[in-house]
């Protein structure tokens, strides 16, 4: 009995907790409930003009006035609520007060009816019936997506007609009567079906929809770290950028990339690494307002657009900020990771025009800072949009350079300190093209790595290197400089061990010379290379020493050879106290490892007496000698004996 109870109840009220539902429902009745009044109304009128001569003034004038006006306000009501966006709770408000007022509705319209029957002759009674029977089923059809109402008319309408129709004993009513209880009876069930329906149909739009929104946040969310991907990072970049151009404010974008993310994978483990990038992600949120949007591109890559406009010392104060916070120990493991973040900001409208250009312009940031001072924060500025042309430019020449002819290579001495001979000499590039004049290898050749050109240039230069050298006194050993994407490569390794093994000279007196970022950009890979270098005979010296961010722990994995200890550390050590410590300390870890150490860039006399104080044994530089041409090298070393013999 209670449960048929609570089913009932269940099927005469409107569904609270259902907002969609109801929307539905507000939004079929909004459309339908005018019409099911024009309906009433007309038909209503015909009754009473029907009636007119007949039936006493109240029943045919002024009840139908009543009708007429109460029809007209609520279609007026439900014509102007299409125009209104209204709330779930009006809605809501809206439905139940349409079900409360359907049986009051239904038992007025049907006592006024059944009121004219005594009035008239048979055709008007019978136009009373058929009012009544067929009037009910237009408004029932009408108001089917609010069941409550239509059940309730349907029980008023139906059970009245029935049971005053079937007691008129005349025989034509009563099987009216008949008919329309069948009807009735099969109204109510195809109601109940057709409802259930229309509720099943909304409830599983309203699930589509919630889907497909949670598909579009998945398809828009980085899984890892939960923040906003490269997706929609680009497409949010869009929006912002538009409308920072409608209100003619400054936007940024930053680049930020992580120092030292790889090695932490390598070491401890992608699982950690895959903490370390939400940890990140956490660090970076903590640090921005609302007016900052953060992403992760893919990899230790992040994102920002920073929408509050800012001038470029604030940019850059909070760059470093940035940058500082990245810094900070991270603490995943038994002992706190140590990483760092070079970031690269580009600003809309001043610099860059467009989105494409603005991220493109904080990626060549990012890349000066990764190139120049990794872990730290670069603007983007007009001298680097020089720059970046004139590299195009170098970019486009050297697609189009003869690598055999534009390029040569010259030779700068590594002299040992002790006895003033000159040991070895570094073979360094060099390139003469026809349309830019001559370019610096400084910057062709991250151009060449760039653009993946670098491969086909070293195999070329170390063999003209190897030809010169060939001619050279016993001993005299032959540098040359690898880049990452020599050692990086499988196949170009390949490469440069076949072209030393074709050559006369002996791979025992070669050093290749690699950098530290270049090694630990892909260790595995580098350790290979090396390995099967040093398997024929070579020696390994990791280039401008210091640098980098390579830890000594890897310097050991690498097997070297010797340290070139970089030229920023030698310019003024004979001034500068930091300098010379930095130095000294560089020249005894050497000692420690038992590896050769030279000092690269002595310019000046006073920095090479500080260098032979710190006991160093070899040095380069141009208090030597500049680079100088293959063909000039017998002369300089004849020039040098000579210089010796003197001295005897
Ligand atoms: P690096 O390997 O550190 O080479 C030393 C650079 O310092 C050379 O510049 C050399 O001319 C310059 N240098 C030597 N002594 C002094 C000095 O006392 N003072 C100053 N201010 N500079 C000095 P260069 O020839 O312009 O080469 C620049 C860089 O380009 C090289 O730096 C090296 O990283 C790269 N490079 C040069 N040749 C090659 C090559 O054949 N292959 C590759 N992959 N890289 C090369
Ligand atoms: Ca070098
Ligand atoms: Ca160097």
């Amino acid at each position: 009995m209670k449960k048929t109870l609570l089913a009932v109840r269940a099927l005469m009220s409107v569904p609270k907790d259902n907002p969609g539902l109801v929307k539905a429902q507000y939004s079929a009745l909004a459309r339908q409930l005018p019409m099911m009044y024009f309906i009433l109304l007309v038909n209503t009128l015909l009754l009473a003009g029907t009636h007119f001569a007949v039936a006493p003034r109240w029943l045919v004038v002024y009840c139908p006035a009543v009708m007429t006006l109460f029809g007209v306000i609520r279609t007026v009501e439900w014509i102007r609520t299409r125009k209104q966006t209204r709330s779930p709770a009006q809605m809501l408000t809206a439905l139940k007060r349409t079900n409360m007022l359907a049986p009051f509705v239904a038992v007025a319209f049907t006592a006024w009816s059944l009121a004219l029957f005594p009035y008239g002759d048979g055709y008007t009674q019978a136009h009373v019936a058929f009012y009544m029977a067929i009037t009910v089923i237009g408004c029932i059809f009408c108001m089917m997506h609010l069941l409550p109402a239509a059940l309730a008319t349907t029980a008023v309408v139906n059970t009245a007609f029935v049971v005053f129709f079937a007691s008129t004993t005349i025989i034509t009513f009563v099987a009216t009567a008949i008919d329309v209880l069948l009807v009735s009876i099969a109204m109510l069930v195809i109601l109940k079906v057709q409802y259930a329906d229309f509720t099943r149909l909304v409830n599983m739009q309203a699930h589509t929809a919630k889907l497909s929104e949670e598909n579009l946040h998945l398809a828009n969310q980085d899984s890892l770290t939960g923040l906003a991907n490269r997706r929609q990072f680009f497409s949010r970049l869009d929006t912002l950028l538009a409308r920072a151009r409608e209100q003619e404010t400054r936007l940024a974008v930053g680049l930020i990339d992580l120092d030292g993310f790889k090695p932490v994978n390598d070491l401890y483990g992608h699982s950690v690494g895959d903490r370390l990038l939400y940890q990140v992600g956490q660090r970076l949120t903590g640090l921005l307002d609302d007016d900052t949007h953060l992403a992760r591109l893919g990899g230790d890559e992040f994102a920002l657009i920073i929408t509050q406009p800012m001038s470029d010392d604030q940019l850059r104060t909070f760059g470093e900020k940035v940058c500082a916070s990245m810094r900070e120990p991270f603490l995943l493991v038994d002992i706190p990771i140590q990483i760092s973040a070079s970031l690269g900001i580009a600003t809309f409208p001043d610099q860059a025009a467009s989105a494409t250009e603005v991220y493109e312009y904080a990626d060549y940031a990012l890349y000066q800072s990764k190139r120049h001072r990794p872990g730290t924060v670069c603007l983007f500025s007009a001298a680097h949009r020089q720059q970046l042309n004139r590299e195009g430019l170098t970019e486009q020449a050297l697609r189009r350079a003869d690598l055999n002819d534009e390029f040569h290579v010259v030779f700068q001495p590594i002299v040992e300190l002790g006895s003033e001979r000159t040991i070895a000499f570094e073979a360094l590039a060099r390139w003469q093209s026809p349309e830019l004049g001559n370019v610096s290898p400084s910057e062709f050749i991250p151009i060449a790595e760039r653009v993946g050109m670098v491969n086909r240039l070293t195999v070329p230069l170390l063999g003209k290197a190897l030809e010169a050298a060939a001619s050279w006194p016993a001993g005299m050993r032959l540098s040359f400089n690898l880049s990452a994407h020599d050692c990086g490569s499988e196949d170009a390794a390949q490469q440069i061990v076949e072209l030393i093994k074709r050559s006369p000279f002996d791979p025992a007196r070669i050093d290749l010379e690699i950098t530290e970022t270049a090694a630990i950009q892909d260790l595995p890979q580098t350790q290979q290379a090396i390995r099967r270098f040093r398997e024929l005979g070579c020696g390994i010296s990791l280039d401008d020493f210091g640098t980098g961010y390579s830890s000594l722990s890897q310097i050991h994995a690498l097997s070297l050879t010797k340290l070139k200890v970089d030229r920023t550390f030698v310019t003024h050590i004979d001034a500068d106290p930091a300098s010379f410590k930095i130095v000294k300390s560089l020249i005894a870890l050497c000692q420690d490892m038992q590896l050769e150490c030279i000092v690269e860039g002595v310019e000046t006399a006073a920095e090479l007496a500080a260098l032979k104080n710190l006991g160093c044994a070899w040095a380069q530089g141009y208090l030597f000698a500049k680079p100088m041409p293959a063909s000039e090298i017998g002369a300089w070393l004849e020039g040098e004996q000579l210089a010796r013999a003197k001295a005897v």
